[in-house]
């Protein structure tokens, strides 16, 4: 066998690794636990007869761009969409990282930022979180004097740790950063408070949405941006031909009819949070409030590990983070169905006795 060396610098990247076990209940990646509305289904099913499936796509995806712009109050031009949204990151970093430019983000927080600036050949330097996972402004001040980034990330809420971040921290880093910021919105929807109010044609603010998550559509791999016209447009220099099929984009455009249903999903979805985190209070676990559809928590009388077996043997899989940096015996759990969710706190306080 002739095999050819992957790129040097790549060789110490492990890669994005989340196991996918065939358990009964599955709590470990954000997904919602609910399918798509049955009347979306029936839509898109028709909608892939009507497609022009001898033709490339709208190019543009224009249809979709505007329903998008619609819902928030945009313009279709401030609207990129792509193959997930970390497709849209990847291009933000392909864009305006690279080579010799440094991409600053605060660990713990959403490993593909890091990954993919390091896939793009850029500098990745990590700030700091409090212990409680909360961030400060002077070591924002610090992070971005220190690297001048090119691109600067917030995730927020914040994956794994569910922090929402205040709008005086994004304020504080644009008024500092020398480049792009992304506020990462991945779970926008579960929280009080979104950067999109910020976004305008002279600020160099991106925010992060997808389709994965309240939309029930991870299969369909479906995100997008919001951010200045001139952003959007440079987005151009980077995406691949046709990126975008034109089935997705229906099924994105089709999704946006059914925002009632996707709004009582996140209230069924912040109910379950609830409810997860009053059964935490009683028990052994050290927990952090979440903006999210996902509560990070530290087993105390076990280790983190001992307990994510211990869920595993009944049927219950969540996300192992206890091996993180930062994040020692931490596990991560996605709110599932409410029956999911009982099943879970049930497994939990059996394993925790
Ligand atoms: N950002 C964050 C913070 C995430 O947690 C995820 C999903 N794990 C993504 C982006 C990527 O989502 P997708 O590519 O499915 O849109």
């Amino acid at each position: 066998m002739r095999q050819i060396p992957l790129r040097s610098d790549l060789r110490a990247l492990s890669g994005y690794h989340s196991p996918q076990v065939d358990v009964p209940v599955r709590l470990n990646t954000n997904e919602a636990p609910f399918a798509p509305p049955a009347a979306w289904l029936d839509e898109i099913a028709s909608a892939a007869r009507d497609i022009d499936w001898n033709r490339y796509p709208d190019r543009a995806a224009t249809e979709l761009r505007e329903g998008i712009a619609a819902l928030h109050g945009v313009s279709a031009e401030q609207v990129f969409v792509a193959n997930g949204s970390n497709e849209v990151l990847q291009s933000i970093l392909l864009a305006y990282s690279g080579a010799g430019r440094n991409v600053t983000m605060f660990s713990p927080t959403y490993q593909m930022h890091a990954q993919i600036a390091r896939v793009v050949g850029a500098t990745v330097v990590e700030g700091k979180r409090n212990v409680d996972f909360t961030l400060d402004r002077a070591e924002i001040e610090r992070i971005v004097a220190e690297s001048k980034p090119a691109v600067s990330f917030i995730c927020s809420p914040n994956n794994p740790t569910g922090t929402v971040e205040s709008r005086e921290n994004v304020e504080a880093m644009l008024l500092c950063a020398p480049g792009i910021v992304v506020v990462d919105e991945a779970y926008a929807q579960f929280s009080p408070w979104s950067a999109m109010e910020l976004v305008n044609d002279d600020t160099p603010l991106v925010v992060t949405r997808t389709f994965s998550k309240t939309w029930s559509m991870a299969a369909a791999r479906l995100g997008y941006l919001v951010g200045p016209r001139w952003l959007v447009s440079d987005m151009e220099a980077v995406v691949l031909p046709y990126h975008l099929d034109a089935f997705k984009q229906r099924a994105g455009l089709l999704a946006l009819k059914f925002v009632g249903d996707m709004e009582s999903r996140v209230r069924d979805i912040v109910a379950g949070r609830d409810r997860i985190t009053a059964v935490f209070e009683s028990l052994p676990v050290t927990w952090w409030p979440s903006g999210a559809n996902f509560v990070l928590f530290r087993p105390e009388s076990m280790s983190g590990k001992a307990v994510w077996q211990g869920l595993l043997d009944r049927g219950v899989l969540v996300r192992d983070c206890s091996g993180w940096a930062g994040l020692d015996n931490c596990l991560r759990v996605t709110v599932g169905t409410a029956e999911e969710n009982e099943v879970f706190v049930a497994a939990l306080k059996e394993v925790l006795a």
